[in-house]
């Protein structure tokens, strides 16, 4: 991505978006504006941006969730071997059905998305 930053400084930055949105990034608390770095724990292309800018490592960015310790954590218990279907245990309840067939509305489908009135 193609974006101008400015260093605030201690870790701050102004990161300008080709779509004309400032974001400010904060390294020391790996945030971003945009919150998608929050959320999935990678830098988004304006952290991206500062990160490279700074010199820094981009995988030290990354959250530890992605990491191979934590990989390696979440698969250290035993998991336990599957019996056949013939030694299953039946169990009280009901038996589960096929999914529900799918309808085709009548009339033809639409081709044009519905925009929202915030789409130019
Ligand atoms: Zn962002």
């Amino acid at each position: 991505m193609d974006c101008a930053h400015h260093f605030v400084g201690d870790k701050l930055f102004e990161v300008d978006a080709p779509n004309a949105k400032q974001f400010v990034v904060d390294l020391g608390k790996k945030t971003c504006g945009c919150r998608q770095w929050e959320m999935i724990g990678i830098p988004c292309a304006h952290a991206v941006c500062a990160i490279l800018f700074d010199c820094g490592d981009l995988e030290d960015y990354v959250d530890e969730y992605y990491s191979l310790e934590r990989y390696k954590k979440v698969y250290a218990p035993l998991i336990y071997p599957m019996p056949s279907e013939e030694q299953w245990v039946r169990t009280e309840g009901h038996d589960i059905l096929e999914p529900p067939r799918a309808r085709v509305a009548p009339g033809r489908p639409r081709k044009l998305r519905r925009r929202s009135p915030d789409d130019s």
